[in-house]
């Protein structure tokens, strides 16, 4: 999304284009005070997490795993060194929101960084960043300049006795690094494969080491939550969903951008709030947490609020807060066939069902797409995706079979009727 392009700000983020991105802005909003106010007290950790717990924030990457309880399982006392990571590898399609928190406000994802530090006992803390970030990147080190400069970041803060130290790493671009072990080898300067798990990254995570990894936007939650408390963060969204969220809105719709809503807003105002579907058309259908999950038809989605509950009640998930529109009149078949063929690509290979699999469905897709489908092609691709789902090291095979699924559940004719004529029935596609 260019510079100061729809990025629509509400409340905690502070995501406006038009303000400079420096310490002193972020100063001039509260910045660092949670941080100072830590480094002179030195609160019980434990109190801190607690106020986490309360706040009901669920990682914002696509997991949406309560945070609170997430750092809860770091062993912080047990001798020996530990990390906080920050996951910016942003690569779901759809998304964009990350980029933006990097370009406008790096200095609150440092904090949040530093806070989450001392919270799970972290003298050390990485940002793992897509590598075609550049703009981002160059503010976020900026700001880690100044940071360093300000003496809020490195041994010592503040005479407190408090030491915490921030990295930039820039990744090289392939998806499958946002799945957080595939993050931690390439960090470690490996080829970027997901682990096996047990073990958990806080048991054994960078260089063997317990490690906590974070999703950029929950990171820069974290001095918000402090500031106005974790009951006020709550009451903003809605039980057990709390907070306000970044949603990132693209596809068919009039304006493209980020917005910051609370948790539970309906569906049918976000997409107001994006000028509507593109060319005035009616809406067909909506993806509403990135590419990797299930796929819903537009009317279900307009009695739907953004919400983690309320999207899986509707079949799918709030994923990344990534929504894409689809509007009347696109094939359906071209827009599996074009998920398809990006999973195909970005699969590390490792297990046999998601290397073979993904691209298996990628070429029966391209097959049907071309007019030469058989009819036996429908059950052959959801047999395929089938055989991927829940048998892979990690969730892209998953992420590659549920749009397959979903897609045939809602939109079969359009597929029968491509098969059987060998053209689209969406005349417009
Ligand atoms: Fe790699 Fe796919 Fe297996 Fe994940 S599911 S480890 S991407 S082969």
């Amino acid at each position: 999304m260019a510079e100061n392009q729809n990025t629509v700000c509400f409340r905690t983020m502070h995501l406006d284009a038009t303000v400079r991105y420096t310490l002193e802005s972020y100063r001039s909003v509260g910045g660092y005070v949670q941080w100072e106010r830590i480094l002179r007290e030195k609160p019980d950790p434990d109190q801190l997490i607690d106020e986490l717990k309360t706040s009901a924030l669920r990682g914002r990457g696509g997991a949406g795993f309560p945070t609170g309880l997430k750092w809860s399982f770091m062993p912080r006392t047990k001798p020996g060194q530990k990390y906080i990571v920050c996951n910016s590898d942003e690569g779901e399609p759809g998304t964009c929101k990350d980029r933006d928190i990097m370009r406008y406000n790096p200095h609150q994802l440092i904090e949040g960084m530093a806070i989450a530090g001392y919270c799970i006992g972290a003298t050390v803390g990485y940002n793992y960043i897509r590598g075609e970030f550049y703009e981002p990147t160059a503010r976020f080190d900026g700001a880690l300049e100044e940071a360093y400069a300000a003496g809020l970041l490195g041994k010592n803060l503040l005479g407190s006795g408090v030491d915490f130290d921030l990295y930039t790493h820039l990744g090289a671009g392939a998806y499958i690094c946002g799945e957080e072990t595939a993050l931690l080898e390439s960090l470690e300067g490996k080829k970027g494969q997901p682990r096996f798990k047990p073990p958990f990254p806080a048991q054994a995570g960078l260089y063997g080491m317990p490690t906590t990894i974070n999703n950029t936007e929950t990171l820069a939650s974290v001095p918000v939550i402090l500031e106005k408390s974790g009951k006020w963060f709550l009451e903003q969204g809605k039980p057990n969903n709390g907070g306000p969220k970044l949603f990132s809105i693209t596809g068919h719709v009039e304006r493209p951008c980020n917005l910051e809503i609370p948790l539970g807003t309906p569906f049918k105002d976000v997409l107001e709030m994006a000028g509507g579907v593109s060319g005035g058309r009616a809406l067909k259908a909506v993806i509403p947490g990135g590419s990797s999950v299930p796929v819903v038809p537009g009317d279900v989605m307009m009695r739907t609020d953004m919400d983690y509950d309320s999207i899986a009640k509707a079949g799918s998930m709030l994923g990344s807060g990534a929504v894409i529109i689809i509007a009347e009149g696109t094939c359906m078949v071209k827009v599996l066939a074009n998920l398809a063929h990006f999973y195909a690509h970005e699969s590390c290979g490792q297990c046999t069902p998601c290397r073979e699999g993904t691209g298996w469905l990628a070429r029966v897709l391209d097959r049907i797409l071309a007019g030469n489908g058989r009819p036996q092609d429908l059950d052959l691709l959801d047999n395929v995706a089938g055989r991927i789902g829940g048998r892979t090291i990690c969730a892209l095979g998953d992420a590659a079979a549920m749009p397959v699924q979903s897609f045939l559940k809602h939109y079969r004719s359009e597929f029968e009727h491509l098969v059987e004529h060998g053209r689209s029935l969406v005349e417009a596609a």
